[in-house]
């Protein structure tokens, strides 16, 4: 899939749309869901164009990858959440219902998260 550079979040990056933010530096930015599913419900993006996590671990640089995760340990830090624990996740394409086709993971915290995903009925 090629990537989409009317995207929402490639828009925010541009600072065509406004935006909650958290943490910034040349990796990554790091602002707050606009629909939050938690107490801390938070998103981070890497500043390159990448569709989803896959095409961003084939083909960020190292020094890329690195730089975003340590910042969205950053994020987590400052969102007050990482004692206390928290969740990452990273909808990646059609089956996980991936929304906005930039890469983001999502940081979700500020109580009990509960079981990771619903338990299928038998
Ligand atoms: P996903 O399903 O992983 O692609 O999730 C996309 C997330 O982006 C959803 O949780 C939305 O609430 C969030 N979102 C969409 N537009 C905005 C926006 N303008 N600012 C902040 N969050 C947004």
């Amino acid at each position: 899939m090629a990537y989409d550079p009317n995207n929402v979040f490639a828009r925010i990056l541009r600072g065509e749309i406004p935006a909650q933010k958290i943490y910034e530096d040349e990796f990554a930015l790091a602002f707050h869901d606009i629909n939050p599913l938690a107490p801390v419900h938070a998103l981070v993006i890497p500043k390159g164009p990448y569709v989803a996590f896959d095409d961003f671990a084939a083909t960020a640089g190292d020094t890329g990858i690195a730089g975003f995760f340590r910042a969205v340990r950053k994020t987590a830090e400052l969102l007050g959440v990482s004692q206390d624990g928290f969740r990452l996740l990273a909808n990646n394409g059609a089956n996980a219902h991936q929304e906005v086709p930039h890469f983001h993971v999502h940081i979700f915290g500020g109580r009990s998260l509960g079981a990771m995903l619903p338990r299928p009925r038998s």
